[in-house]
């Protein structure tokens, strides 16, 4: 067994341009980097930066124009349509600003769906999602449809449903985005606790700097290349 971290998330030579025939902008100028198992890291950058163009690269939800991304030494540019849905699946999890969470659905149905994607029985799926939404705070909602959950609680159910697969790394583009401040700590304290669980690694795009300090490392995007930040 080597010692050396393993890298859940690898970029390298990472360029992408949008064009829009006559104009064209380079969003994100060559980045490398890599975010070891359980790692949890800040990305911070003003608005237009390029922060969540880099999550979708780092998803597989969108293509570099060039350079590459793998995920546990795998590249997505190596993967078919199918592998590449299996991976964001079963080693990723994804948590947007906006919950996402399908509003005919209850945050119990919400979270197991992750896992009825990947053929687990209902009963099973419904079980981890139970118990998950109760390490969240939300035992008492689970039959509550997104509607009739408060903006935190919706949060708290779109983490649970990003985690109950357990995936190997979170992307979260602005997770707490529209909360204010207390409710957006206690959501880090959940995404945190859970996390300390699963050993899963964090990639989390904030505005917020007191909460990016509650990260192991930051990451700053700026003028398309990505530095350390030693804020
Ligand atoms: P951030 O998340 O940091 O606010 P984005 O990644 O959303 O920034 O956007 C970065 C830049 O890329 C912006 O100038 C935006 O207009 C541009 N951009 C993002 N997506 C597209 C797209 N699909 N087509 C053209 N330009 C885009
Ligand atoms: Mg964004």
């Amino acid at each position: 067994m080597s010692d050396k971290p393993q890298a859940i998330i690898e970029c390298a030579g990472l360029n992408k341009s949008f064009s829009d025939g006559k104009l064209k902008v380079d969003v994100l100028k060559n980045i490398d980097f890599q975010i070891n198992e359980g790692e949890r890291v800040a990305i911070v950058g003003a608005s237009g930066s390029g922060k969540s163009t880099l999550l979708h690269l780092l998803g597989g939800l969108d293509v570099p124009t060039s350079g590459k991304v793998s995920i546990a030494g795998e590249a997505f540019s190596t993967m078919n349509e199918r592998r590449r849905g299996l991976v964001r699946n079963q080693s990723l999890g994804f948590v947007y600003q906006f919950h996402h969470l399908l509003p005919e659905f209850t945050a119990l149905e919400n979270v197991a769906m992750p896992l009825l994607l990947s053929r687990l029985s209902s009963a099973e799926a419904r079980q981890s999602a139970a118990e998950i939404l109760a390490k969240v705070g939300l035992a008492h909602r689970l039959d509550h449809k997104p509607g009739e959950l408060s903006g935190g609680e919706r949060q708290r159910a779109a983490i649970a449903r990003a985690l109950v697969t357990k995936p190997r790394c979170v992307l979260a583009d602005e997770p707490t985005g529209n909360l204010d401040h207390k409710t957006a700590d206690h959501v880090y304290d959940m995404m945190l606790e859970l996390r300390s669980e699963t050993n899963t690694a964090f990639i989390v795009v904030t505005h917020d700097i007191q909460l990016a300090k509650r990260m192991d490392r930051i990451l700053a995007l700026n003028d398309g290349l990505l530095e350390n930040s030693i804020m």
